[in-house]
């Protein structure tokens, strides 16, 4: 990732969006860890008015033998919405998105776990939308590393994730769902801010160079952003530093 500011957009150039917010702002964000009773570990992220829970299990013995990895754990996420989660009401199951958004989270997340530590183990993580309002795969990536550090699993870093694109024009941070479907392009990334690793970068739409650069520069900066409530939120329920 280059730090080159080509392009780079400066307030007095950009209009309000349809919620009120500045091109370069989160919506309104809340993470809470240690919410479920009977998980290993687990984790509450409000963003906008995405309601996203995290539940961890493990790592725990791995019984399935063609899974099993003798040296390391494996990563098993499954994302599921809730038929209250959308407007249209959801049919409840798995579908070609939620299989998708699973890999994808679990592929994000790996590289930060410390599996090697695990051998034959299974680390499970469960995800479930509670009510969606775009931006639910960075809502859930963001809740499952909190929820993988409640559980005291060891990792290189929380994962954070955050959406860039491009709505009305305008290259911006964070998008709802409005500006998610109504919009031109939409970026989700995922990354280690201490090591500035990207461990997952999806397109839907299109963007000039130019506008890609400014795009990944704000979700890394929303990343960031993310990651600091991450880690208060731990802190919060660890005290200390
Ligand atoms: N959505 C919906 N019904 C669905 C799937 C998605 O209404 O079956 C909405 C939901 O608000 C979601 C948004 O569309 O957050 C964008 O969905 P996308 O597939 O881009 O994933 P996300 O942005 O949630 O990661």
């Amino acid at each position: 990732i280059g730090d080159s500011n080509k392009g780079s957009l400066v307030a007095s150039d950009t209009k309000k969006r349809p919620d009120g917010r500045a091109f370069d702002e989160l919506r309104p964000l809340k993470i809470e860890a240690g919410v479920l009773e009977r998980a290993d570990g687990s984790a509450y992220v409000e963003i906008g008015d995405n309601k996203v829970l995290a539940a961890v299990y493990g790592p725990r013995e791995l019984h399935v033998r063609r899974l099993l990895k003798p040296n390391m754990a494996i990563l098993r996420c499954r994302y599921n919405m809730a038929p209250f989660s959308v407007e249209d009401r959801k049919r409840p199951g798995p579908d070609r998105r939620s299989v998708e958004i699973s890999k994808i989270t679990a592929e994000a997340l790996n590289p930060a776990v410390f599996l090697e530590k695990f051998p034959r183990s299974t680390i499970d993580i469960f995800i479930e939308v509670l009510q969606a309002e775009g931006g639910t795969r960075c809502a859930g990536i963001t809740a499952a590393s909190v929820a993988l550090a409640d559980a005291g699993i060891p990792m290189r870093d929380m994962v954070a994730a955050c959406a860039a694109g491009k709505a009305d024009g305008q290259v911006v941070m964070d998008l709802s769902e409005w500006e998610d479907k109504e919009g031109e392009a939409d970026l989700p990334i995922a990354m280690m801010p201490r090591t500035g690793d990207i461990t997952l970068l999806q397109m839907d739409g299109h963007l000039t160079s130019d506008e890609f650069e400014q795009a990944l520069d704000l979700a890394i900066e929303g990343c960031k952003i993310i990651s600091e409530a991450q880690k208060e939120a731990i802190k919060n329920r660890y005290g200390g530093d």
